[in-house]
């Protein structure tokens, strides 16, 4: 998984938190993504992206 390749993702995958169904955007790590609603962040795995809430952590604060 290249960060374009992830970029190209972000077009078509949102937050799985029912109430946020947001966008996600590259984490500053660009090895993550993160909710550009709820900031949760959500890993990739073997190229990828866990989409799950409960995967999810949230920023240090
Ligand atoms: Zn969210």
């Amino acid at each position: 998984m290249t960060v374009m390749m992830l970029k190209q993702l972000l077009d078509i995958i949102v937050c799985p938190v029912a109430a946020c169904r947001k966008p996600l955007t590259l984490a500053a790590d660009e090895g993550s993504l993160q909710c550009t609603g709820c900031r949760r962040i959500y890993p990739v795995q073997d190229g990828i992206p866990v989409l799950l809430e409960d995967k999810a952590t949230m920023p240090q604060a």
